[in-house]
C-alpha cells in the first residue's frame, strides 16, 4: 500500500483532524472532570515531548490537517512551549491548524508565545462567571486567573472560544449572562452536554444534566436564532442570535448523532489512540513508537486502527440509568 495514502475509514470518512491529550494533570480539579484526589499515571508511561512529536508528524504525513492539544490541562506539562514550537513547523506545509483546549489558567504566560509561534485559536473552558461558583465547580480554580488569561489571549491576537458545560442547577441560570458576556467580549461561545465520564457516580450525573435542547429553547424566547449550515466534522452545531450577531454552539454528543461526518479520532498521553470518544476499542501506538526509530511501524498501526473505526458511539441516557458509560475520565481521553 502507498505509505502516505490519505486515512479514510471503512465508512469512507476522511480522517483529518487529531486531538492529542499531552498529560493526564492538571492544576484544576473539575467536578465533572476529576475526582478530587486523582492518582495521576506515573512518568513513564506518558508519550515524551520527542514521541509526541514523531506521533503528530505521522498523521500530518497521513492527511491530517488540524491537531488539537488537550489533556489534562496542556499548559501545566513542563516543556510543552518547545513541544508547540516543534509541530508548528508542519503550519502551512500539510498542517491547516494548530489549536489547544486549556482552562485558561496559564495563558497569561504561555498567550503571546503561542500567538507567535502560529496559534490562531484557543478554546478556553469556562463555566460560570461567578467566583464562588468557578471555585466549587473547579475546585481549585480561581476565576480571576482564568479571566486574566482569557484578556492575555485576545491581547496577543488569539481568538477565544469559551466552552461551557451546561450544568443545571449550576449555570442555568446565567445563561443570559454567559451570552451577554462573551458577547461584550467577542468571544464565540459553546455549551456543551455533560457526558458520562469516569467513575463520578451516576445520580449525581443525572442531577447535572442539563438538556441542550431545554437551553436552546430558552435562547429562543429571547433572541431569534438561526442555524447556520457550519460543520465541524465533530458533534458541534451553531446558530446565529440575530439580534447580537453572536455566533453560540452546542455540542450534544449525547442527543444528537453527528457520527456520520466524523473527521476525527484522538490519541491519550499514553499514546492510545482512540477511533471514536465513545468506544472502548484503541490501538496502542506507544508500543510502535519505541520499538523502533522508524516510523514504518506506527504509521501500519495507525492504519490498522482506522480500519476499524466504528461507525458511531453508544451513549445514550435511558430514563433509568446511563448506558454506554465510559470508564475512563475525560482528563485520560483528552476533551
Ligand atoms: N483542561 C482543559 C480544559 O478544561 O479545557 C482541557 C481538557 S478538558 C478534559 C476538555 C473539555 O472537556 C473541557 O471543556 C471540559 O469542560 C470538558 N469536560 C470534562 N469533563 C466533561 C464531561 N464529563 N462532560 C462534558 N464535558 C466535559
Ligand atoms: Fe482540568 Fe480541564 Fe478536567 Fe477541569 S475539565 S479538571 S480544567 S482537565
Amino acid at each position: 500500500m502507498d505509505m502516505h495514502a490519505p486515512l479514510i475509514d471503512p465508512f469512507a470518512r476522511p480522517i483529518t483532524y487529531l486531538r492529542v491529550s499531552v498529560t493526564d494533570r492538571c492544576d484544576f480539579r473539575c467536578v465533572y472532570c476529576m475526582a478530587e484526589h486523582m492518582q495521576f499515571l506515573p512518568k513513564a508511561d506518558l508519550l515524551t515531548l520527542e514521541e509526541l512529536d514523531r506521533l503528530c508528524t505521522a498523521f500530518i504525513g497521513l492527511g491530517v490537517r488540524k491537531l488539537r492539544i488537550t489533556g489534562g490541562e496542556p499548559l501545566v506539562r513542563r516543556g510543552i512551549m518547545g513541544f508547540f514550537r516543534q509541530v508548528s513547523r508542519h503550519l502551512g506545509d500539510g498542517l491547516d491548524e494548530l489549536t489547544l483546549t486549556t482552562n485558561g489558567s496559564q495563558l497569561t504566560r504561555h498567550a503571546a508565545e503561542l500567538a507567535e509561534i502560529g496559534v490562531r485559536r484557543v478554546n478556553v473552558s469556562l463555566d460560570t462567571l461567578d467566583p464562588d461558583k468557578f471555585a466549587a465547580i473547579t475546585r481549585w480554580g480561581r476565576l480571576p486567573q482564568v479571566l486574566d488569561g482569557i484578556r492575555a489571549a485576545t491581547a496577543a491576537g488569539l481568538r477565544v472560544k469559551i466552552n461551557a458545560v451546561a450544568l443545571k442547577g449550576v449555570n442555568d441560570s446565567e445563561l443570559f449572562d454567559l451570552v451577554r458576556w462573551c458577547g461584550d467580549e467577542d468571544h464565540d461561545l459553546t455549551f456543551i452536554e455533560v457526558m458520562p465520564m469516569g467513575d463520578l457516580g451516576e445520580e449525581d450525573r443525572l442531577d447535572q444534566y442539563w438538556p441542550l435542547s431545554d437551553l436552546r429553547a430558552q435562547l429562543a424566547g429571547r433572541f431569534t436564532l438561526t442555524d447556520l449550515p457550519e460543520r465541524t466534522g465533530g458533534p458541534a452545531r451553531y446558530v446565529r442570535l440575530e439580534e447580537t450577531g453572536q455566533k453560540i454552539g452546542f455540542i450534544t454528543p449525547l442527543t444528537h448523532n453527528f457520527c456520520e461526518s466524523c473527521n476525527r479520532v484522538r490519541v491519550t498521553c499514553t499514546g492510545e489512540l482512540f477511533m471514536c470518544l465513545g468506544q472502548e476499542d484503541n490501538a496502542d501506538l506507544r508500543a510502535p513508537l519505541r520499538a523502533s526509530a522508524d516510523d514504518r511501524a506506527l504509521q501500519e498501526t495507525i492504519r490498522a486502527a482506522i480500519a476499524r473505526k466504528p461507525k458511531g458511539h453508544d451513549f445514550d441516557y435511558s430514563r433509568q440509568g446511563i448506558g454506554g458509560q465510559m470508564t475512563r475520565h475525560m482528563s485520560h481521553t483528552g476533551g
